[in-house]
């Protein structure tokens, strides 16, 4: 038998056509999937997330095997041990994978001699990106955006952007509605052969430190489920996504968000089609343009912004630390204790029961009190990557880092997304059925976030006096009359987050 190259399946790289797998049929190549020990005890993870991306695996292996590709699914201590058993038990010309998605797998596989061909999970490569950076001065993710949308032709009339403006979010920050609207539903994907044995492995496997709920059908394994939940987004959620893609409601876990980053992160959808299933919907049903500007920002604008800064800035932009902030994840955000704000409760138990909150609960209140309370970066960003369904090394530094703790300095945000109570009680319903009030400051009944937001603004003074956007609300702090009572509250609140009494 002639020796045939073998294509390596990384877990985040689940499609026939946007990698190594593209030009190859089943005469031409044998397919590797190596399920590594070691990746599943690196980190607590998300009973589902840990699910998901196993089962996603098996059955992209199952699909590829009924094409009629020989596939090669290895359990192994770790990627490299399932490689190299691979080599042994076959007749391998040479191995080949898809560039992968983190700096650190780049580095095992070309320590490997895996040859790795072009990524086009993704709209921007690393190399697009880098080049459109490095002919600014600053790289912000709004100039990027537009950059994407002339290039690629997306919700344009001509040169100029559809609508007359590139951005419509300033209709996008509306409180949550009071009519009682029902939000559109989406389908719950039974669980079939294939993910129960994954939950039977999980199970049975005693190393393993998971936490969450066990799956129940919520997140797409495999490309068809996916495209099921990208038809219904379309069709019931982006005409209403827009004006309320900010608010937060106990009841209603998703609003009209597409909950899609999961099967676009795993490879199951790409954003292109994303990005165009959302334009024609809008040419052919004239839908609110605030809605769909708003949702095509977050697929070709944002997530690839966080894509392209990911490789920008390094694999050391993950220990950025420039606000000095070393507490450790609190007790609350693992499980390990509950907690009396009930903002920080609701989200905690969504994510419990679904791995997932959508953006404005991760940065206006996890992060936000990771933030205030000097939350190590790196601890918080593990954390994050383990906990949501579509954590990824890649999404979760430049928003943790960047984004939600301001650790970069100010590379990614031009200010730092702290906020007292006031924001959560305007934009969610949480505020109603809390013991806490937002609008105190001291006092045992004062919001946390209320009295660390001021401690944080007077803690990082020095920091922050260059920054002009930061200048009404550190002269707001200045004009305090209590600030020493305040930063006196802020304190026992850090203490009693820790200690996982708050
Ligand atoms: Fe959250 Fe403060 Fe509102 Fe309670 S009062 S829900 S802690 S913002």
């Amino acid at each position: 038998m002639t020796a045939l190259p073998t294509v390596l399946i990384l877990g985040d790289q689940l499609s026939r056509y946007n990698g190594a797998l593209r030009s190859r049929s089943p005469q031409t190549c044998r397919v590797l999937f190596v399920e590594s020990t070691a990746a599943l005890a690196r980190r607590r993870w998300h009973r589902q997330r840990a699910h998901l991306v196993i089962s996603a695996m098996r059955h992209f292996a199952e699909e590829l095997r009924e094409e009629g590709f020989e596939v090669d699914y290895r359990h192994a201590p770790s990627l490299e041990d399932g490689i190299a058993a691979h080599r042994r038990d076959h007749d391998v010309s040479h191995l080949v994978a898809t560039w992968p998605n983190t700096h650190r797998a780049v580095a095992r596989l070309e320590a490997l001699g895996i040859e790795l061909v072009r990524n086009r999970f993704f709209l921007t490569t690393a190399d697009e990106f880098v080049g459109w950076a490095s002919e600014r001065a600053s790289v912000r993710m709004e100039d990027f955006y537009r950059w994407q949308r002339r290039r690629l032709d997306v919700l344009m009339d001509g040169d100029e952007p559809v609508g007359g403006r590139w951005n419509f979010d300033a209709d996008n920050r509306e409180p949550p509605p009071k009519d009682g609207r029902a939000w559109p539903e989406i389908t719950r994907f039974g669980l079939d052969a294939i993910d129960e044995q994954v939950v039977a492995d999980l199970d049975a496997d005693a190393a393993l430190d998971l936490w969450g709920a066990p799956p129940s059908g919520w997140w797409p394994v495999t490309r068809e489920q996916a495209l099921v939940r990208l038809g219904e987004f379309i069709e019931h959620a982006l005409p209403v996504f827009g004006a309320h893609e900010d608010a937060m409601l106990h009841a209603e876990w998703k609003l009209a968000h597409s909950t899609l980053s999961s099967s676009l992160n795993l490879g199951l959808l790409h954003p292109g089609e994303v990005a165009h299933a959302a334009e024609d919907a809008y040419r052919r049903r004239d839908l609110p343009l605030n809605s769909v500007e708003g949702f095509v920002r977050q697929v070709i604008g944002w997530r690839e912004y966080v894509w392209g800064v990911y490789w920008l800035w390094g694999p050391d932009y993950v220990d950025s630390n420039e606000l000095d902030a070393h507490a450790p994840v609190p007790p609350a955000f693992t499980g390990d204790a509950t907690t009396e704000m009930a903002c920080v409760a609701n989200t905690l138990e969504s994510l419990h029961d679904r791995a997932y909150a959508h953006h404005i609960e991760r940065l206006m209140v996890l992060g936000n009190l990771a933030l205030s309370t000097g939350i190590d970066p790196r601890a918080m960003t593990d954390w994050m990557t383990g906990s949501f369904i579509d954590g990824a090394d890649w999404v979760m530094a430049p928003n943790v880092v960047g984004m939600a703790l301001h650790a970069d300095g100010g590379r990614m945000a031009t200010k730092p997304y702290a906020s007292g109570g006031a924001y959560i009680n305007k934009m969610s319903d949480h505020c109603k059925g809390c013991r806490f009030n937002p609008k105190k400051r001291t006092g045992d009944d004062a919001c946390p976030f209320t009295s660390l937001y001021w401690d944080f603004l007077a803690r990082n003074e020095e920091r922050l006096r260059g920054n002009h956007r930061m200048g009404q609300q550190l002269a707001g702090m200045r004009r305090l009359a209590d600030l020493d009572a305040t930063r006196e509250r802020a304190q026992e609140v850090a203490v009693l987050l820790r200690e996982g009494r708050l």
